[in-house]
């Protein structure tokens, strides 16, 4: 049809927008899994052709029927009306040049395994079906493969962390090298759906053990959680989702929390490290909260009128973290939305920096993840389905800790109403960049950008002044949550006047001419400074005040005779497990298996302690040294268990087929000496910081 070559030009259009890859280069014969497709771009690409071409390609069809560019071009030229002239797309004006991060190699074309389509019967029986989803998963497995193999060895990825230059952060209990395997961590992944095992006879019969014995032990939650499926949608229950293991991808259902435990509707008691994903701070129902809860109950629950508490606790705020001014909504998410709308409203720019590996709650304008195109750029696409990319135009990632990420926000901060940063990240806590940090200060303050410490897991746990006072760093705004509301639904947007008078206009007096001078945006919600997320935040505040730094240095004491006990354990036992940690915060991380680490987790569920699907635990001041004892001795008990299945290589003694993994044994100087306590937090730059408020 003489109208081929128009809708092939539009769809190069479409697919360069979403790749990078420059039109001319692209083949059209190539299929989209050999272009380097994921899913989820061509998720995008099929919700694009039927937005400008009008016409509805299933995702299923790109992937099967119609692979390649010339072949959906005759799809939609039959499907177009008959004399309809091609919807014609503009290739978007030039993009300002995408930030490129690295001393772009030059793109190696990625072999691809010859792809051998194998003939499917159209009749569509389930073992076909099936047939036909592994081929095609075989084939992005291929190409991530490739991809990963390139990314891991650019220079960026390979960035050690800065060493800690200050003389106050807790020093990371594995070393530096296990992160350039890493690659940055990924929010949100669609259902992995793969039905293959991979595993041998004598893992299959643990695994099937294993399943018996935790299906026994928490029937009761597996029962409710399938009798109520059909009405209550949690994606919860299908993170990590695997086919292996699907018969114990339930959440424990808990009837009651105290201190560091809980119980299960089957009656068991676990051990908790989930913690409230870090807001319990001070564990499950702890006196002060609950008294501060139970008298507000009494006294009603007074929405509308203002907050008797939130003026109190805004102060009390100011005097522990050293901002200016604070607001309050419900969560870190709209924390971080009000965050950026500040930023915005006050620079009155609209370009956002932020950062790979970064977990920011799910405000859509934050919901991005970098995607490095064929030609090796860092390219910033939507997180997940639903996120329109003209929501995140104005959102640029960039590498965490990376030099190269300097430059571009450099090139570009004249431009940029904020940058965002997740300071400590809660899926690397011994990643530490200070001195990135502090450049990135640096820049910002000259520009005019506004520096967004996002400290919703971080504040108040590491420290009083949470990672402000550890990094020895003022920001423009910060936000928190968790452990401000001590297991309350709370949100916190706080930081210089500047900022945080954009919400209501900035001071003014009674009695004079003075008037809220401040440009404002909108913010409003209808359970903002609610009176029982007050009275916790009431309590909360004044608990850590009353404590002292010593709250933070004894938590991050045991945190860290934990992660030192359980890591040399590791090492004599040679397994590729370790712990990481921050602080109270911590993570078990396996750099050379982390394929089957949930199994891991199902093996502490058994035997009483509680990890949450997205693996970041935390110690809370409820949990006592018993606690910690019986943690490490059940973590040791799932090591042998796994060990006597198959999984985490041969225990010790047995020759290994796994490489071992090098843990260099660097000397410490005196100074990194003083500082691996913990109990040193509260030291030098700490008291800079205090000075400073
Ligand atoms: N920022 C960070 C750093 C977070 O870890 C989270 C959630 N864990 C959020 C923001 C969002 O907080 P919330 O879940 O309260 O919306």
């Amino acid at each position: 049809s003489t109208r081929e070559p128009e809708i092939i030009a539009t769809l190069k259009t479409i697919v360069s927008e979403m790749s990078g890859i420059r039109p001319s280069d692209i083949d059209v014969d190539a299929t989209f899994i050999e272009m380097g497709a994921e899913s989820l771009l061509m998720l995008q690409a099929s919700q694009a052709i039927s937005e400008k071409l009008n016409v509805k390609v299933p995702f299923r069809a790109l992937m099967e029927e119609y692979p390649t560019l010339r072949s959906l071009a005759t799809y939609i030229d039959k499907k177009l009306p008959a004399f309809d002239p091609v919807p014609v797309v503009q290739p978007a004006p030039a993009p300002e040049p995408p930030p490129v991060l690295q001393p772009v190699e030059p793109v190696k074309q990625i072999a691809m395994p010859p792809v051998v389509q194998q003939p499917i019967a159209s009749n569509g029986s389930l073992e076909q079906i099936m047939a036909q989803q592994l081929q095609i998963m075989a084939q992005q497995l291929e190409v991530m493969r490739a991809r990963q193999g390139r990314v891991t060895t650019a220079p960026v990825a390979t960035q050690p962390a800065a060493p800690p230059t200050n003389g106050k952060l807790p020093q990371p209990e594995t070393k530096p090298e296990t992160k350039t395997e890493e690659q940055p961590f990924v929010p949100f992944r669609p259902i992995n759906k793969s039905i293959t095992t991979g595993l041998t006879e004598q893992q299959q019969h643990h695994l099937d053990a294993l399943i018996e014995r935790v299906n026994k032990r928490t029937q009761k939650s597996k029962q409710l959680t399938q009798e109520y499926r059909p009405y209550f949608a949690d994606s919860r229950e299908v993170a990590g989702f695997r086919s292996l293991w699907k018969e114990l991808l339930y959440l424990i259902i808990v009837e009651q929390a105290i201190g560091s435990k809980i119980w299960d509707v089957d009656g068991n008691e676990y051990l908790d490290i989930t913690m409230g994903f870090g807001s319990l701070l001070f564990g499950h129902s702890p006196d002060f909260i609950m008294d501060g809860l139970q008298e507000q109950v009494a006294h009603g629950m007074q929405l509308g009128p203002q907050s008797h508490l939130a003026g109190k606790v805004a102060k009390l705020l100011c005097e522990l973290t050293g901002v200016e001014r604070a607001t309050f909504c419900n969560s870190g998410t709209e924390a971080v939305m009000t965050a950026l709308r500040l930023a915005r409203t006050v620079t009155g720019r609209t370009k956002i920096a932020m950062f790979t590996g970064s977990f920011h709650g799910t405000f859509d304008g934050v919901l991005v993840r970098g995607e490095r195109g064929a030609d090796g750029k860092l390219r910033t696409v939507p997180l997940a389905p639903g996120v329109p990319p003209s929501i995140i135009q104005d959102v640029m990632i960039l590498d965490y800790g990376a030099p190269e990420s300097l430059e571009i926000v450099r090139q570009h901060a004249h431009e940029l109403a904020g940058v965002l940063v997740e300071p400590l990240q809660s899926r690397r806590p011994d990643n530490r960049p200070s001195e990135f940090l502090s450049e990135l200060r640096r820049i910002t303050e000259e520009s005019g950008a506004a520096f967004i410490f996002d400290e919703v897991v971080s504040g108040f746990r590491l420290h009083p002044g949470g990672a402000q006072a550890l990094f020895n760093i003022r920001a423009d705004i910060v936000t928190y949550g968790k452990a401000a509301g001590a297991g309350m639904p709370i949100g916190i947007i706080a930081g210089k006047r500047a900022y945080i008078d954009a919400i209501d206009g900035g001071m003014w007096q009674y009695g004079d001419t003075s008037y809220p001078r401040a440009d404002t945006t909108f913010f409003v919600g209808t359970f903002f400074k609610h009176p029982l997320v007050m009275a916790a935040a009431w309590a909360a505040l004044n608990h850590i005040k009353n404590s002292g730094p010593q709250l933070q240095e004894r938590l991050n004491e045991k945190a860290s005779y934990l992660a030192r006990t359980l890591n040399e354990y590791f090492q004599q036992e040679e397994v590729s497990l370790r712990v990481v940690n921050c602080g109270s915060l911590f993570r078990f991380h396996n750099p050379q298996d982390q394929k089957y680490m949930d199994l891991f987790f199902y093996h502490l569920l058994e035997k009483g302690i509680y990890v949450w699907e997205g693996r970041n635990c935390f110690i809370s001041t409820a949990h006592t040294d018993e606690d910690i004892e019986f943690l490490i001795s059940k973590v040791k008990e799932a090591v042998v268990d796994m060990r006597a299945g198959g999984f985490l290589g041969e225990a010790k003694g047995h020759k290994s087929t796994a490489p071992a993994i090098e843990v260099k044994q660097v000397p410490l100087t005196e100074g990194q000496r003083q500082l691996w306590s913990v109990a040193q937090l509260g030291d030098q730059a700490s008291r800079a910081y205090n000075e400073s408020l």
